[in-house]
């Protein structure tokens, strides 16, 4: 994780960061296109070194030159890390960035200087210091800073920091998470969380891009309207990143063990397959696309991937055990009988065993499932029940991710 800062450059300063910004991105893409364009039988792609020297060219004899070398290589090094962390498959393939979305560049060996209690700075070539807030503790060492510009027109600078434990008491408490869509979270021990949604911020989203349709490209008032879009999504996601915050704290303080579905939240967002028609070649069957997209959506605002990343990080900081159980049949599963049958689930809401009668709300009756899996796998770790342990596991002590046989 990082400890991230709000940046306050001067009007002079801020010039040049935004210089970098387009440096680092230019450079960036530059090396992605070379990366995207290897043929057989025009040679191999340069490695790093290589496209070094070919940067360190580039800015003899073109306006790269008049910017600032160390952010324009640390670009290179960053393409080069993110083409490791694709080919290792822990990161997704290295994407083009585009202006305006994806605005940042990297100090390397950056000074810190403190100011006082409020107030530090930081140094940014050709710009010198620039201040930022200390609105919480400096990381012990700030080997890199990584400097961006997010879409509300906020700078912040971060650092990378190990997660700092969550202050807690162990009490030996174990509960099992249901991620659902009409609730995000609901718990074994009855809790039914709900992510904030914001109709009053995607119905003025909804305004704001019906009047940017109607505005001339490169006109004032249509920037405008864009950096009014920027601040809007901004509002909503602080607001789903603060709750999520939020959420795993409490969960991390209050329980020893924590029970995740294994969700593949990734292939879950996937559309379905186009369904063409026997009858009429070129046409096709509704396949219930915007259904699937209805449900992709609410599945994208619940953040269930972030969620569960917060989650194990904090847990592999603090002590507690994160497990991942086997998701099938969970909100059809009776935790008194055993019965697994479709019919056992109501309604939406409702779950009532037909084999038993046992009756409980069916996110917690899921959530309940989930929790009595997490169980039976935790006495005997690492033995035959446990069909996968997955590499991320390794990685974080303190995090298990299993899943039952
Ligand atoms: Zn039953």
């Amino acid at each position: 994780m990082a400890h991230r800062y709000r940046l306050d450059p001067e009007p002079a300063a801020e010039s040049m960061l935004v210089r970098h910004c387009s440096d680092a991105r230019f450079v960036w893409n530059l090396a992605l296109e070379q990366a995207n364009s290897r043929r057989p039988g025009r040679g191999p792609t340069p490695g790093a070194a290589a496209r070094m020297r070919q940067l360190a060219e580039a800015r003899r004899h073109s306006w790269l030159g008049e910017g600032s070398s160390s952010v324009q290589q640390q670009a290179l090094r960053d393409f080069d890390q993110a083409l490791k962390n694709w080919w290792a498959g822990t990161h997704r393939r290295p994407r083009w960035r585009k202006a305006g979305r994806d605005e940042g560049f990297c100090v390397r060996d950056v000074t810190v200087v403190k100011l006082n209690r409020k107030w530090a700075t930081v140094f940014v070539p050709k710009c010198g210091p620039v201040r930022f807030r200390l609105s919480r503790p400096l990381p012990a060492e700030h080997g890199m800073a990584r400097i961006t510009l997010d879409r509300a027109g906020r700078w912040h600078v971060s650092f990378a920091a190990p997660q700092p434990p969550v202050v807690r008491v162990e009490g030996g408490a174990a509960v099992g998470i249901d991620r659902g869509v009409a609730t995000t979270i609901a718990t074994s021990d009855g809790q039914m969380l709900r992510i904030p949604s914001a109709p009053k911020l995607q119905a003025k989203l909804g305004r704001l891009h019906r009047r940017l349709a109607r505005q001339q490209p490169g006109s004032g008032r249509r920037a405008k309207t864009k950096a009014e879009i920027g601040r809007t999504h901004a509002r909503i996601t602080d607001r789903r990143n603060d709750w999520i915050e939020k959420t795993t704290t409490a969960l991390i303080r209050d329980h020893d063990v924590i029970v995740l579905e294994d969700l593949a939240t990734k292939n879950m967002v996937r559309r379905p397959h186009p369904k063409p028609d026997p009858d009429a070649p070129g046409a096709f069957l509704p396949n219930g696309a915007a259904a699937k997209a209805g449900l992709n959506r609410v599945i994208q605002w619940s953040c269930w991937g972030r969620f569960e990343r917060r989650l194990t990080d904090k847990a592999t900081a603090s002590g507690v055990t994160v497990m991942f159980v086997d998701p099938r049949h969970s909100s059809q599963t009776c935790p008194a009988c055993d019965h697994v049958a479709p019919e056992n689930r109501e309604s939406q809401a409702v779950f009532r065993c037909v084999r038993c009668g046992h009756c409980a709300h069916a996110d917690t009756n899921a959530a309940t499932i989930i929790l009595a899996r997490g169980l039976r796998l935790a006495p005997a770790p690492g033995q035959g029940a446990f069909a996968r342990v997955s590499p991320t596991a390794a990685s974080a002590a303190g995090t298990t991710r299993r899943t039952a046989a």
